[in-house]
């Protein structure tokens, strides 16, 4: 058992040998990498453990000195052949080769190492080994990683449909990676060593050469479409190209082509309709934006055409949405076929259709295409075995005098159209200020009655009606008015059907029949009991399931008999036709009200519905009584109403007498009651009583 021939650092120095000490590349390697040197005499006992090994192996130089190697380094299973191998070296000269060995460290972790080894005779001939020790297990875990790099990329590439190509500057392919399912549908190992410029076809090629020519200016980073053909078709591609450090591009390429499909059938459902196939209202007001400002450069004028199928939903009602939707798309046929290629047409929604018109140079310009529209639409559609008559209203808008943006041209044309259902559709009609006017005011009806009970704004006139036999007055008739702030006098004519529109009318009604009844008990005490009150009703109040109830509560609550109450009703009620109509006026009958006809002769003036249903009383309306003086047609109508009337076992009332002329020849025909100026404007309350005070009076 030797001793260690030093034990202190300086000393152990003092042991390297001198081709290690002269060896400069050893020293600088010794330095640099931190290269594990040991040390060992003929018997395997430490003479030298540079700071390297104190670091790989743990163990500090003096705990080294003179420790046998086994004892150090060497794990139990390789223990015997290292001693072996070093006692044939040192006997017999069989040198013991680099490798790559596991040994131990002084915590008994294991590390791998590449070993070197020098046996080296010193001056007095003992034999030292010296034994240069690599640390593997850096390098593996690089290894490892680079390993699990490649690895992570293959699986990338697997991954990601895309063709990589690797370009020098001169596009010169030099390396590529393709999936199995090549995308381009052909071997790009042809490529190899071949400029990109000449394996493209010319348009592709042209769009590379540009964008590898553009790439520094861009970062670096381009990306761009072209088609190409393939085996299997047209493709569209999308390449991103990438400038490396080394002035290498790679370019990255996939088949966008069922991307852009799938963006193509999106973008198609976002701007068209799907019935009809027709740009959408937002497509339709998109190119309307553009071809306003085209209008403005050119200084021509564009026409909005707004159409609306007359009835449609009363057929889509009755014969099912299937045959809806086919009318539809006949009607979108029709209107395409009917237009110009330049034109737009497009579904709003619903039965709403729009048309574009440029280049219009004047608003009659509009004319002979929507006589054409028009005509179109008179040849009975035939859908499933069915032939059906389908009209269409059309209102006109045209930029830039009917308005200067795609949504005022829009509501305009909208408003215009209104016009034309109003003249009795299958018709168009112009824009024009006035139908705004009106709009407006609606609007401000609408926003002003909300809350007009509440305000107390409403007040219930009284005009009497007389007895034409004994001049007697046997009621009145209940008119509302409506003071506004904002308004004004609103008349009922003007304020009923927003009323009706907004369902107010039912709480309004309401107050009218409350007021009338209140009036009429006050009024029958202090005037005649016989009296009684006419109260109009609205279309609307027949819906309202708690209209008899209320009626007859309201009846109860003023103490009045039934048959003292008059309700007045139009045509338009019946016209309706629907089971609650007749519900409900059988029910008011049969509570003993009064049923009258009111307006008689303004609308269809149908005989059948006065036979159908039990009225009493018959109003001839104002416009036949102004015209009997003069028009021997208008009395001979009257004349014909008053029999016809009292034949049905029913009064008749004429409205509006406003002359003794008429007076008198109502006398003649038979009527039965007159109500008008000539005797009273419909009055308050107060002028009321007072009115029937001086009548009594006075009669
Ligand atoms: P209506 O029921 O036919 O009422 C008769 C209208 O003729 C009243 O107009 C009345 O003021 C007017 N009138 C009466 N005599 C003459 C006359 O000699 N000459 C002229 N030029 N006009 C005369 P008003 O009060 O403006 O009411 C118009 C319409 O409004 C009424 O027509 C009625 O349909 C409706 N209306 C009025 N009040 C109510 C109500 O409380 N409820 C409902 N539902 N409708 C009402
Ligand atoms: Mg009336
Ligand atoms: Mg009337």
């Amino acid at each position: 058992m030797g001793k260690p021939k030093c034990n202190s650092l300086q000393n152990i120095n003092c042991q390297v040998p001198s081709f290690i000490k002269g060896n400069d590349f050893f020293q600088i390697f010794n330095h640099l990498v931190s290269i594990s040197i040991q040390g060992y005499d003929e018997n395997r006992r430490v003479i030298y453990w540079n700071k390297a090994s104190e670091e790989l192996y743990g163990y500090s130089a003096i705990e080294a000195m003179g420790q046998k190697m086994e004892d150090l380094i060497i794990p139990d299973p390789i223990r015997e052949n290292v001693i072996i191998a070093h006692q044939q070296w040192v006997r017999q000269g069989i040198s013991i080769p680099s490798a790559e060995i596991t040994l131990r460290c002084a915590d008994n972790s294991l590390v791998d190492v590449f070993s070197n080894h020098i046996m080296y005779s010193n001056e007095v001939n003992e034999k030292q080994m010296y034994c240069i020790d690599i640390n593997l297990s850096s390098f593996k875990r690089v290894e490892a990683q680079a390993q699990q790099k490649e690895l992570l990329l293959q699986t990338v590439f697997k991954a990601v449909p895309d063709l990589f190509f690797l370009m020098d500057h001169n596009t010169v392919i030099l390396d590529y990676y393709a999936d199995i399912k090549n995308i381009l549908h052909i071997k790009p190992e042809m490529f190899m060593g071949k400029s990109m410029l000449d394996v493209l076809p010319e348009n592709a090629a042209d769009l590379f050469k540009q964008n590898i020519d553009s790439l520094s200016k861009n970062h670096g980073l381009k990306t761009f479409e072209y088609q190409l053909e393939v085996p299997i078709g047209f493709r569209v591609f999308e390449a991103r190209l990438s400038q490396l450090p080394n002035n290498q591009i790679a370019a990255i390429i996939r088949d966008v082509t069922d991307k852009k499909v799938a963006e193509e059938r999106i973008l198609h459902q976002a701007h068209y309709d799907s019935l009809t196939d027709l740009p959408n209202r937002f497509l339709a007001l998109d190119r309307l934006a553009e071809l306003l400002v085209k209008a403005q450069r050119n200084n021509d004028k564009v026409a909005v055409l707004f159409l609306d199928l007359d009835d449609f939903k009363k057929i889509n009602d009755t014969l099912g949405h299937e045959i809806g939707d086919k009318l539809l798309m006949e009607s979108a046929e029709r209107l395409r076929t009917a237009l110009r290629n330049e034109d737009t047409v497009g579904r709003l929604g619903g039965d709403e259709f729009i048309i574009l018109l440029k280049g219009i140079l004047d608003a009659s310009d509009t004319l002979p295409i929507t006589e054409n529209l028009l005509k179109k639409f008179r040849e009975p559609f035939k859908i499933d075995g069915r032939e059906l008559i389908l009209t269409v209203s059309v209102g006109i808008s045209v930029y830039p005098e009917d308005g200067r943006t795609p949504s005022q041209l829009l509501r305009n044309a909208d408003a215009a159209m209104y016009q034309a259902k109003a003249l009795g559709r299958n018709t168009y009609s112009f824009f024009t200020e006035a139908m705004n006017i009106d709009i407006s005011r609606n609007l401000n009806l609408e926003e002003q009655i909300r809350g007009a009970l509440e305000r107390r704004e409403f007040e219930v006139y009284y005009q009497p009606q007389i007895d034409v036999d004994s001049g007697r007055i046997i009621g009145a008739e209940a008119l509302l008015r409506w003071h506004n702030q904002t308004l004004g006098n609103v008349s009922p004519v003007e304020f009923i059907p927003v009323a009706e529109k907004t369902g107010l009318i039912v709480p309004i009604g309401e107050f009218v029949l409350k007021q009338a009844l209140s009036l009429l008990s006050q009024w029958q005490k202090s005037y005649d009991c016989r009296l009684r009150m006419a109260v109009n009703l609205s279309p609307r109040q027949f819906r309202d399931p708690e209209l008899i109830n209320f009626v007859k509560n309201a009846l109860n609550e003023a103490n009045i008999s039934a048959s003292s109450l008059e309700l007045e009703i139009t045509e338009g009620v019946l016209m309706i036709g629907h089971s609650y109509i007749d519900e409900a006026l059988s029910a008011l009958a049969e509570l003993g009200v009064l049923l009258s006809m009111d307006d008689f002769g303004t609308g269809y003036s149908s005989l059948s519905y006065l036979r159908q249903y039990s009225f009493d009383v018959l109003k001839v309306d104002r416009s036949f009584i102004s015209g009997i003086a003069d028009d021997s047609a208008d009395r001979n109508l009257v004349n014909a109403a008053i029999s016809m009337a009292h034949s049905l076992g029913m009064k008749v009332v004429a409205e509006g007498v406003e002359t003794e002329e008429q007076m008198y020849i109502l006398e003649e025909l038979n009527c039965d009651y007159v109500q008008g100026f000539l005797f009273s404007k419909p009055l308050p309350v107060k002028e009321l009583y007072k009115f029937s005070a001086n009548f009594k009076n006075t009669s």
